[in-house]
């Protein structure tokens, strides 16, 4: 067996776990192979064990795996999107996870409606207020949500975080209930335009516990393809 293979099934036996212990149904989670920095021959046999949906955090890199991999995968733009880039992924990408601004958003509804498509997107949410990291404020958060909602060509399907780096996963169930608190609000808002069904929250190092707190992506790269080597 592949390692590729014996990671995924690792991986797969850890989310039914978690989904027993919560409750939820295994459907309701699904699994991103985050594959940045990985070779397209990884991504390959990654997709032949069944990966069908792959993340990537920079725009240059999805673009060419894009071009080289089977058309039935959907590509999940995770990474900090710059507006002048947009244009590059619009149409390849199934998910934008990482919406934060509404300057932003604007530039995605702009470029959507020039390719006549619907972008669908969600708001990236700093939960644990880190400054290094990208993400709007739980402050403003559902302000941004009611902005977006207004313009065309572009769908909120939900939230994500990126939670911090922790050795204890347990410290960031906290972050990962109040994402899904927020989540709630929203829905009771009834926004228009608004369809809150996805909540992108764990990584390697938490997502058994992201899984107990309603996420139904989990995006995981490590614990799939192995450590990355940043050159
Ligand atoms: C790299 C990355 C991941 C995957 O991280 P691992 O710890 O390797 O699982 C998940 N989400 C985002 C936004 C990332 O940039």
């Amino acid at each position: 067996m592949s390692q590729i293979q014996e990671h995924l099934e690792m991986v797969e036996a850890k989310i039914a776990s978690a989904c027993a212990e919560s409750g939820r149904r295994r459907e309701e989670v699904k699994l991103i192979a985050v594959s940045k920095t990985k070779p397209v021959c990884l991504l390959q046999e990654a997709y032949e064990c069944g990966c069908r949906d792959f993340g990537e955090n920079k725009v240059q890199e999805l673009v060419d795996k894009y071009d080289k991999l089977p058309g039935d995968i959907r590509w999940h733009m995770i990474g900090h999107l710059q507006r002048n880039k947009v244009k590059y992924i619009i149409d390849k990408v199934y998910l934008i996870h990482s919406v934060d601004s509404l300057r932003l958003a604007e530039q995605i509804s702009k470029e959507a409606e020039k390719k006549g498509i619907t972008a669908a997107i969600l708001v990236e949410i700093n939960v644990a207020e880190e400054e290094s990291k990208f993400g709007v404020t739980v402050e403003h958060a559902v302000s941004l949500v009611e902005e977006i909602a207004k313009l065309p060509n572009i769908e909120i399907r939900g939230l994500m975080t990126i939670a911090p780096y922790v050795e204890n996963p347990e410290e960031n169930r906290l972050y990962f209930a109040k994402l899904k608190q927020i989540y709630v609000d929203i829905i009771h808002k009834n926004i228009d335009n608004v369809c809150m069904k996805e909540l992108s929250m764990g990584m390697t190092g938490d997502y058994e516990v992201a899984v107990t707190e309603g996420a139904t992506y989990i995006r995981i790269g490590t614990g799939i393809f192995g450590e990355r080597e940043y050159t």
